[in-house]
């Protein structure tokens, strides 16, 4: 399996289901809903059955809806990677100085997304387009010219990040991401030692020493902000 579908499983894929989300409540300002909706947004199911993108022509309560919502997890996901950075957190990646050029921009759009129009502003802000996609343990600083995803789904103003390919080059990681996957390549090794089949269990292996491999390939190539700014 590509390392950046280690989510892109079907049964893994989000949707916006009738069932709690784990999600919900965990900003008290936040409406329970509301992150179930921003991470539908966020992995295009929800933006595609009701209106194909942002370019969509007609305008209504639903697209300034997806619009708001997608700004807003967009600002966060600059907010934090600003954060990050500004902490010594490393980046890498072939997206990585479009990622700290971006996160550069946070404190600017940081609890100012109230309206359509401010959502729009940042959505059509092609060097601000960070989107998280934590299934895929990376970021994708979105560029539609280097988009490998549309190859497959053929669409055009937002990511496909449950279609993520490995090699595009609007991928980047950071130190949190190299962590996790090192956290679950533990997990997977554990299991195919124990637990499973030998075919099975030599998948397992398998896939965290892919893992694994990506977590060494960002700690070799890692930049901070001050050598970024060097
Ligand atoms: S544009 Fe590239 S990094 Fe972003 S979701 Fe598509 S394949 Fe993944």
């Amino acid at each position: 399996m590509p390392p950046t579908a280690i989510g892109a499983r079907t049964e893994e894929r989000s949707t916006v289901s009738s069932q709690p989300c784990p999600q919900a409540g965990l900003a008290h300002r936040t409406p329970p809903w509301r992150p179930c909706v921003a991470l539908a947004v966020q992995y295009g199911h929800l933006r595609t059955a009701i209106s194909g993108g942002y370019a969509s022509r007609s305008r209504d309560g639903i697209h300034d809806l997806l619009d708001i919502e997608t700004a807003r997890a967009t600002a966060d996901t600059l907010a934090t990677l600003h954060d990050d950075l500004t902490e010594g957190v490393g980046i890498s990646g072939p997206a990585a100085r479009r990622a700290i050029h971006a996160a550069n921009h946070a404190p600017a759009f940081a609890g100012t997304i109230f309206s359509a129009r401010a959502a729009r502003d940042l959505l059509e802000n092609p060097s601000l387009t960070v989107h998280d996609n934590p299934k895929a343990y990376l970021m994708c600083v979105y560029n539609r010219e280097k988009a490998l995803c549309h190859r497959l789904a053929g669409q055009q103003e937002t990511p496909s990040l449950d279609r993520c390919q490995p090699t595009c080059a609007n991928i980047t990681r950071t130190d949190h991401h190299a962590t996790q996957l090192m956290a679950l390549a533990d997990v997977l090794e554990k299991q195919a030692g124990t637990l499973t089949p030998a075919p099975m269990g030599k998948r397992l292996q398998a896939r965290a020493d892919n893992l694994r491999a990506i977590a060494k390939n960002h700690h070799n190539n890692r930049l901070t902000l001050a050598e970024a700014s060097a």
